[in-house]
């Protein structure tokens, strides 16, 4: 059958790494640790699990498919009016929601060498022209970005923190970057990994919402929240723009423990808070015992660390799993030398550094 969408004939699947089940299996090992996809190591806040427990009586009925009651929450908390609010199932649903509202055939699309690996597939979904930005920093070179943008560009993608390297950018350099985008450019921004940085000149992107009307914030439960299963994050935008992705989602794209689970969680201040204290904690743990071994890291602000293995980090990778320990190699990023480890707990974070010295001693 002949595909019509051409952008689709180069999309390479993202890849997810074994199921743990499977992986035990196959290495005869019973304790694997993933520390693979950038999850929480303390797990779901118990509020917000009662809650999605409770919610499960209700899954006879279809879930509001507005998310009334999340959106009347997070509108509170972030101080934004709800109709600027969409929700998704995980915020890679509202990415794609922006990519199939926006988009067609042979619109360009900009983002970094390093960026997300689904900023390439919802933009070769919709058969939108990928343009890659060199950055010698392993983040954004926001100045090049805004070079790269030309009359067909309908969509930047930046994250900050950005998800492979770790590394971030001030609010000196987003106001400069927003000054130069063209108005009828959209600007997503994707703050996966929000909550967890500290840094005094880390921008908040809500803020810039009422002068960039063109700007799209995501966010998501699945990391500080630890609600990654259950899939929900959401968009903050411009009225006009949050109506459009309202309008072309799913009727129910949030499932109902989802919503509950989410509303709770956002009310956890102290699974927020244990969660970011255990993960500045494992940032300095690692950078520590990765400075030991003598291996370079990228300078993290998120829930995960991305460090330099001297060479084809592979056999490294392949080490550290017969060593029932999962990380994420980096290849398909253009990192083949590189390793992605998530924070773990401190003993965890303990048995991935000692299964690394003794992959890295071989
Ligand atoms: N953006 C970034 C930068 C991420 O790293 C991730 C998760 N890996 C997401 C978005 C998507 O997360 P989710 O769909 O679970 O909200």
């Amino acid at each position: 059958i002949q595909l019509a969408n051409t952008g689709v004939q180069r999309l390479k699947p993202y890849e997810p790494g074994k199921p743990i089940e499977e992986l035990q299996r196959e290495l005869g090992i019973h304790d694997v640790i993933k520390l693979a996809s950038n999850e929480n190591p303390l797990g779901p806040s118990h509020k917000a699990l009662d809650a999605a427990r409770r919610a499960l009586e209700q899954v006879h009925l279809y879930p509001d498919g507005a998310g009334f009651e999340l959106k009347a929450a997070l509108s509170e908390r972030l101080r934004v009016d709800a109709d600027r609010l969409v929700l998704g199932n995980g915020s890679n649903d509202v990415l794609e929601l922006v990519a199939r509202a926006y988009l067609q055939p042979g619109d360009e699309v900009v983002f970094s060498e390093y960026a997300f690996a689904v900023y390439p597939l919802v933009t070769l979904a919709c058969s939108a022209t990928p343009v890659r930005v060199e950055s010698h920093l392993y983040g954004h070179d926001l100045a090049a970005m805004a070079d790269a943008i030309t009359e067909r560009t309908r969509i930047v993608f930046l994250a900050n923190p950005n998800n492979p390297t770790g590394t971030w950018f001030n609010d000196h350099a987003l106001d400069a970057f927003l000054a130069r985008v063209p108005e009828e450019v959209l600007v997503v921004l994707d703050e996966a990994y929000f909550e967890y940085v500290e840094e005094s000149h880390y921008p908040d992107g809500l803020t810039r919402l009422r002068d960039h009307p063109n700007l799209v914030v995501t966010r998501t439960f699945s990391k500080i929240h630890g609600l990654a299963g259950l899939r929900v994050g959401y968009g903050v935008a411009h009225p006009q723009v949050a109506d459009v992705l309202n309008r072309v989602r799913q009727p129910f794209n949030v499932n109902i423990p989802a919503l509950a689970a989410a509303q709770a969680a956002l009310d956890d201040h102290d699974h927020i808070e244990n969660s970011k204290g255990e993960n500045a904690a494992g940032l300095a743990q690692l950078a520590e015992g990765l400075a030991e071994l003598n291996l370079e890291q990228i300078p993290s602000v998120a829930n995960f660390v991305t460090f330099d293995c001297g060479g084809d980090a592979l056999p490294v990778y392949e080490a550290l799993l017969r060593d029932g320990v999962i990380v994420r190699p980096l290849g398909g990023y253009g990192l083949p030398n590189h390793l992605r480890v998530t924070i773990g707990t401190a003993p965890e974070n303990e048995r991935f550094l000692k299964a690394l010295g003794r992959a890295m001693a071989r």
